[in-house]
């Protein structure tokens, strides 16, 4: 594997097709899973690590993201990538980006009103990657629902020439979604957050059972929330996949997602409900069965 940190050196490298994994780093099994998908399906992985201050609200949420380029070659490495690129802040924003990508709507629910900028910032350096790396395709994961989301969306509406790939949540033995914030728990802290895997988990159940109302599938993320002091739910939002609407019904491709605090730590979760031959499926996420490598360190 090589690391390059310049637009230019990644694609010098570029052979046949090119699978494209964002990331800020501080990688898990989460980020993993995804470049092993890319691995499967392209001649060349690239792995991006950068650290995108444009998707930060608060200064103090940024200084404190976890960073570690050493462990991150290590395990990109053992997962298949060929190809880390780490650029610096000046090689992403020379100079101050005066045009932006308006994600109009798509940014106005449940993450975006919470996160103020968040997603035009998320949106301007998935551009960038995408016009720098050019790739083939470009792996997301669906933990970040609303995410995956605008940048289909963001893909389809300035035809952008690659395909945009969905992966399944990964989930540590307790049920809760791998992030490299879950490094900031406490013990205590990720007991409390099982009940948002739980919450999920029921709904899905539901949705199988032939529930439809958005209403009953929201009340049974909440009420598993409110059965744990120590959560503060922020929203529970069935929403479409295509647009991030807000569903009273389930009668489209959707994903039930949940944000909660848990003491300094916010967490964001959701089950995706794929339509397929005419039938809602579930997609729980793959649960790990033994300690995270998140865990490990
Ligand atoms: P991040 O480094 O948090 O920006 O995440 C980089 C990519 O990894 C995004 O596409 C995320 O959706 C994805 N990702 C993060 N956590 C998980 C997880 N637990 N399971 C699957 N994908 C994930």
């Amino acid at each position: 594997m090589e690391i390059v940190s310049t637009f230019a050196e990644a694609r010098e490298r570029a052979a046949g097709h090119v699978g494209l994994v964002p990331t800020m780093g501080y990688l898990h099994e989460g980020h993993l899973s995804l470049a092993t998908e890319a691995r499967k399906r392209s001649d060349l992985v690239v792995m991006s690590l950068f650290v995108n201050p444009l998707q930060f609200g608060e200064a103090s949420d940024l200084a404190r993201y976890p960073r570690d380029l050493c462990r991150d070659a290590a395990l990109a490495e053992a997962a298949g990538v060929d190809v880390l690129f780490a650029p610096a802040l000046d090689e992403m924003y020379p100079t101050e980006p005066v045009v932006r990508v308006d994600v109009g709507s798509l940014a106005d629910v449940m993450e975006g009103p919470h996160r103020p900028g968040h997603f035009a910032g998320v949106a301007i350096a998935v551009t960038k990657l995408f016009a720098g790396v050019r790739p083939d395709s470009a792996f997301f994961g669906r933990k970040d629902a609303q995410q995956l989301a605008i940048v289909r969306r963001l893909a389809a509406d300035l035809s952008l020439p690659l395909d945009v790939v969905g992966c399944s949540t990964i989930r540590d033995a307790e049920g809760v979604a791998l992030s490299s914030r879950n490094i900031f728990l406490d013990e205590e802290e990720h007991r409390a957050a099982t009940a948002v895997g739980r919450g999920l988990m029921a709904a899905a159940d539901a949705v199988e059972d032939r529930e439809r109302s958005g209403g009953a599938l929201e009340a049974l993320v909440a009420s598993a929330i409110a059965s744990e002091p120590m959560l503060r739910l922020e929203y529970v939002a069935l929403a479409s996949a295509h647009d991030c609407s807000r569903l009273s019904r389930l009668d489209e491709e959707a994903f039930l997602a949940t944000a909660v605090h848990v003491g300094a730590t916010r967490l964001i979760d959701n089950v995706h409900i794929d339509l397929r031959d005419g039938a809602f499926v579930a997609d729980r996420g793959v649960r790990l069965d033994g300690p995270t490598i998140l865990e490990a360190n």
